[in-house]
């Protein structure tokens, strides 16, 4: 709403209140009481009988406000040559139809001379001749506008810096990403300097401050035309950096920044050497600038931890990226022998005794860690590398347990359990590497029991018949694993020769405060009975659950309550310990 009009603010001699035009509206005693009641600067306007607008009557504050506008037009009430031809419309308008819109600001000047006024609208009775009549108050606002504009300085500015702060920083990424139409031709960096803390403790706050202000001035420095730096946070500092060669560009920012904070902070008397991390977000088109922001402050974490500057990947990319890097890793570490098989004890809930264990693979990555089988086993199904890694549990399961027996002289009575995936059912020869299994380790096919998915069968009914038969025909034990988790079909599962239904843990687990779990553990336990088969409940964490189950008839089961996938040593030890006789 701002004109441009341009006047000096010197106050002028008011002119004649009233227009002499012969068909004008005259004042009536009434209105002027109301006038002089109100405590504002206010007028009376209406219109002359050819629909012109005529200023009808004014109290003296308004005399004063108008003075201020040094708008001559306004002074002699002749609004139709107002600087500020929106004020004549405004009130034409009004006049025709009293719910149209009754507020106008205006401004009066430029810079710090600038007046800022408001003028606002209110019906008012018609006049003798029945043409309407309105209030017209006017507000000089400056003050207030001059106030409003200084908080708001006050409140984007950090006050230590005097840089922007973080709402003003994301201010500015908002609007240069409106009219930013690609992606990347912006990035936020977020500069976290290290070890502020710890300075700021030892040094005192003082000298914590100084050393912030010396921190921003270098960055000041490796900045470039048009970049726009901000105090983000008490050590953290943010960078929007314009790009012409995409992240090149952002990298080489974060390389000026490294080379100019090479060099030590002197901090009274002392020297010392400040490090920085630095996360890069690039910008895509229409992305919310809070968003980038945070993607930069989490590249920034990962920085520290790097040790170098890094640039935010949306999480999609790097999981993929770590999928690829493991299937590449998994391939490798299958070759060199690098996995290992842990024992996980399955107990007889009767007796208390080890029936036998559950194999499962183990992978601890020498750079990485421990890498859980939850991750890479879907990256071994994704990329095939299950069949290999298949065959190489089974062997050495059955190696294990034939060193085992080697070892007591006699076959133990316990059995291994083998996870076998749905892909190694429908793309290997399963009867081929079980009964080499077998072959190789001179194992009897009866201590062998092999833990199939319901999504086995699901894919190839008839050709995991195929299967579950050339098991049985080794002698071995078929189990079906996570069961309830899938959509098996009570016709298979009376069909096919399965032994055992290990009852998934996502049911053992909500056991104690579910009742709906309980009623279906129980139906699958009846089920079980119904089929004549056993059943294993897995994921056994409480003293409760295990006599629970044990009540409920469950044969056996598996948990962290008795003990955790132990090495093949441990395993037979821990067989050992719970032995009765
Ligand atoms: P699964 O066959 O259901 O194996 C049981 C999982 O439950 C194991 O996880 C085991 O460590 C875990 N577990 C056992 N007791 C408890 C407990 O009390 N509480 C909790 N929270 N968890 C318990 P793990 O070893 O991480 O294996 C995950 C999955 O990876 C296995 O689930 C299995 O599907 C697959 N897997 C592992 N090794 C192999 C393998 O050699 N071949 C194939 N095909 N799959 C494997
Ligand atoms: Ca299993
Ligand atoms: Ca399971």
């Amino acid at each position: 709403m701002q004109a441009a009009a341009r006047r000096s603010a010197t106050p002028k001699s008011v002119g004649p209140a009233v227009q002499n035009d012969p068909s004008s509206v005259r004042a009536s005693a009434d209105d002027h009481a109301l006038l002089a009641a109100l405590p504002i600067a206010a007028a009376i306007v209406g219109q002359t009988s050819r629909g012109v607008l005529c200023l009808i009557d004014r109290n003296s504050r308004f005399d004063e406000v108008i003075a201020l506008t040094g708008d001559e037009a306004m002074m002699s009430g002749d609004f139709r040559q107002c600087q500020h031809l929106g004020i004549a419309q405004l009130m034409q308008e009004f006049l025709a139809d009293f719910d149209a819109t009754n507020e106008l600001d205006f401004c009066e000047g430029e810079g710090i001379g600038a007046r800022y006024f408001r003028i606002k609208l209110a019906p008012l009775s018609r006049c003798a001749k029945g043409r309407p009549r309105c209030l017209v108050s006017l507000v000089d606002r400056t003050v207030e506008v001059q106030a409003e504009r200084t908080l708001r300085a006050e409140m984007l500015r950090d006050s230590l810096t005097g840089l922007p702060n973080r709402l003003s920083f994301t201010e500015t990424i908002e609007i240069k990403g409106s009219t930013s139409a690609r992606d990347c031709e912006y990035a936020v960096l977020v500069v976290d300097m290290l070890r502020f803390s710890r300075i700021n403790e030892s040094m005192g706050s003082l000298a914590g401050d100084e050393l912030l202000i010396t921190f921003a001035r270098r960055l000041i420095s490796a900045l470039r035309g048009g970049d726009v730096l901000a105090r983000t946070g008490g050590n953290e500092f943010g960078i929007l950096v314009g790009l012409k060669r995409g992240v090149e560009d952002a990298l080489a920012a974060a390389e000026r920044i490294q080379q100019v904070m090479a060099t030590p902070f002197k901090l009274s008397e002392l020297e010392i050497r400040i490090e920085c991390g630095i996360g890069v977000a690039l910008m895509q088109a229409g992305q919310d600038p809070e968003e980038l922001f945070r993607n930069a402050q989490f590249a920034v974490k990962q920085a520290k931890a790097a040790g170098k500057p890094q640039v935010y990947e949306p999480k999609e990319a790097s999981a993929a990226r770590r999928r690829f890097s493991i299937e590449t890793e998994l391939r490798r570490a299958l070759d060199k022998d690098q996995l290992k098989l842990f024992y996980q004890p399955l107990i007889n809930l009767k007796s208390g005794e080890v029936a036998g264990f559950e194999a499962l693979a183990r992978w601890n990555h020498e750079d990485r860690g421990e890498i859980s089988p939850t991750e890479f086993i879907p990256v071994a199904e994704e990329s095939g590398l299950i069949l290999q890694l298949g065959r190489w549990a089974m062997d050495k399961a059955a190696q294990t347990v034939a060193e085992w027996d080697r070892e007591a002289g006699a076959p133990l009575p316990l059995y291994v359990g083998v996870n076998l995936s749905a892909i190694q059912v429908a793309r290997d020869n399963i009867a081929d590497v079980v009964e080499s299994a077998l072959r190789s380790s001179g194992l009897k096919g009866e201590r062998l029991t092999l833990e199939l998915t319901e999504s086995s069968i699901v894919q190839d009914p008839g050709r995991a018949m195929r299967v579950f038969e050339a098991l049985k025909a080794l002698d071995a034990t078929v189990a079906m694993d996570d069961f309830g988790t899938g959509y098996s079909s009570l016709a298979y599962l009376q069909r096919l020769p399965i032994d055992v239904l290990k009852i998934d843990k996502s049911f053992v687990t909500g056991m104690m405060r579910d009742p709906d779990a309980v009623a279906i553990v129980r139906a699958v336990l009846s089920l079980a009975d119904a089929l004549g088969m056993s059943t294993t409940a897995e994921g056994i964490e409480t003293v409760e659950l295990a006599t629970t189950l044990a009540a409920l008839g469950c044969s056996s089961g598996q948990g962290f309550y008795f003990a955790r996938p132990l090495e093949a040593q441990a395993a037979l030890e821990y067989w050992k310990s719970r032995r009765r006789h």
